[in-house]
């Protein structure tokens, strides 16, 4: 039997981010493929035919049930238990998309390498450096066209902020894509469209092998020349600097061709960290202490509407969870009796009996759950680092029958601390604000308003750019603010005061007639 140090050290917990079509549902495939958890490529997620433009709820549901068996990925790969987690991108969109990656020790960053780096891979790259998350890069695609490979290494250095360590390189590409050189181990391998995890790869042994002008002697020459240029404008692998987030390994292949994988679960079990001591706001937990511990970092609603079940998506930050422990829920000083939680493998849910630091386990409830709670077996630990995010997106809500007002309240102030939406309260006014940051956020709310409380609600566009939370060490001058900008200002679900912009402008210049005045882009759990 692991001993419970050895349980944590073998853990790795990975979010998997790109910008939609970049190629991570196909890249996480062919991860569980060359672990060994599934047999073909191609089993793992319905073909997101996510087009669902109408608010139909079951309709959502449905494909959000396919997205919470396979949000969440627990494989074994060489010893080690893997956690992968999807950060769903598209129309799923959504503040969970963020908050996934508090939960995780490090990302698996996936670019097309004809496209290089696009919107949704900055704004979660921002959130991953909030907690200097270490980032393994996969540049895709190189089966067809791509960019340069130096420009692409160029603008992730200069639009990310990370320096750039090529691990290995892309010798051709398109048509004449023949593999990659492996910098660091002075190996050639070749490029074998479709080969699976049992085949034997083909490596040729140093970049000067007369082998490999043998081969293709065009592309090799071409990369021999550039490796020199590669070697002056890139860094080296230092994996202390990977660990501080400052540094990516960077990885080339064809995820569709099953090209690079292997690499990236080896860099991942090899350098990716292990769980890692989590902050409480009366201590910092280690992994390996006797008595379990979990926060919240999702909620997801279930299938059923009439129900009202949520399964709540913890992650384990120190001791064992076993099956059937009581544990306590801190924020109603209650326990819980720990008999129903699932844990997620590829193929679906099943029951879970035991999980360490580093494991993703869900807690079916009926509502009493909210984002940011805290679990241990009693000590009044609550775990920091589970944020909201300023959303992007703004909707004036109004009910269609005022009768329903008491409802209405009640579902937004339910469906804000699951997480779904964010609810502001204007100083001035009466009107509810709804923030969110994808747009089918609003829908689901929508038709779980409906649905789960009887309301129909009615949303209209509004003027709002972007949300700060604000604050002052000087309570004269916070006061002063508020009176001057009533008109802009809102409290959240949680009372805390926010600076709604109306645009980039507006807010840099209320920053600045404002100096002492702190905005906050993200506001940590109450
Ligand atoms: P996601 O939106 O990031 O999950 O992207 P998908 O995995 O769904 O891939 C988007 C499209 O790119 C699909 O049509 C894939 O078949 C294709 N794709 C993924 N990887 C590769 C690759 O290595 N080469 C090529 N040519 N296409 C790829």
């Amino acid at each position: 039997m692991p001993t419970l140090a050895q349980q944590v050290a073998r853990r790795r917990t990975f979010a998997i981010i790109s910008h939609p079509d970049a190629g991570k549902t196909t890249l996480t495939e062919k991860l569980l493929y060359f672990s060994g958890t599934i047999q073909a490529a191609g089993t793992v997620k319905g073909k997101k035919g996510g087009k669902f433009a109408t608010s139909d709820w079951m309709d959502i549901e449905k494909q959000r049930g396919i997205s919470v068996a396979s949000s969440v990925m627990q494989f074994d790969y060489r010893d080690h238990v893997v956690n992968l987690l999807d950060t769903p991108g598209h129309q799923d969109f959504s503040e969970d998309t963020y908050r996934v990656l508090t939960a995780v020790d490090s990302a698996l960053m996936v670019i097309d390498a004809a496209k290089g780096v696009e919107e949704q891979t900055i704004k979660l790259l921002n959130v991953c450096r909030l907690r200097n998350t270490p980032i393994v890069t996969f540049m895709n695609k190189y089966d067809r066209e791509v960019r340069d490979s130096l420009e692409l290494l160029d603008e992730v250095e200069s639009v990310l902020q990370i320096r750039c360590a090529p691990v290995t390189w892309p010798i051709g590409m398109g048509k004449t894509f023949r593999g990659v050189y492996h910098i660091l181990k002075d190996e050639v391998i070749i490029f074998t469209p479709g080969q699976g995890p049992l085949d034997e790869v083909e490596i040729i042994q140093g970049l000067d092998n007369p082998r490999l002008d043998e081969l293709f002697p065009l592309e090799i020459e071409n990369t021999r020349m550039e490796m020199e240029l590669v070697r002056g404008a890139s860094h080296p692998f230092v994996l202390d600097e990977f660990l501080e987030g400052t540094l990516t390994p960077v990885f080339f292949g064809s995820a569709i061709n099953n090209f690079g994988v292997r690499e990236i679960l080896n860099a991942l079990v090899d350098w990716a960290p292990p769980p890692g001591a989590r902050d409480a706001t009366a201590r910092s937990v280690d992994p390996t202490e006797e008595k379990f511990s979990a926060f919240v970092f999702k909620i997801q609603a279930n299938m059923d509407p009439k129900h009202r079940d949520r399964i709540a998506f913890l992650r384990v930050c120190s001791g064992e969870f076993s099956r059937g422990m009581k544990f306590k829920h801190l924020r109603l000083g209650r326990d819980i009796a720990a008999n129903s939680v699932v844990t997620f493998m590829a193929q679906g849910r099943e029951q879970v009996e035991e999980a360490y630091a580093g494991d993703i386990i869900g807690l079916p409830n009926h509502g009493n759950i909210q984002i940011g709670d805290s679990f241990s077996e009693g000590e009044a630990l609550s775990f920091t680092g589970i944020p909201y995010f300023a959303p992007e997106l703004f909707r004036t809500v109004r009910i269609k029958n005022p009768l329903k007002l008491k409802q209405l309240q009640k579902g937004l102030q339910q469906l804000g601390e699951e997480g779904a939406v964010q609810v502001f309260k204007p100083l001035n006014g009466s009107d509810l604000i709804l923030g969110a940051v994808g747009v089918l956020q609003f829908e689901v709310v929508a038709s779980r308003l409906l649905n789960e409380y009887g309301v129909e609600a009615i949303f209209e566009s509004t003027s709002i750019y972007t949300a700060r939370w604000v604050s002052c060490e000087n309570t004269r001058k916070l006061t002063d603010f508020e009176n001057s900008l009533g008109n802009n200002l809102a409290r959240d679900a949680a009372d805390s005061l926010a600076y709604l912009a109306t645009s980039r402008v507006n807010l840099s210049l209320t920053q600045e007639r404002w100096p002492d005045i702190v905005f906050h882009a993200t506001r940590e759990h109450a």
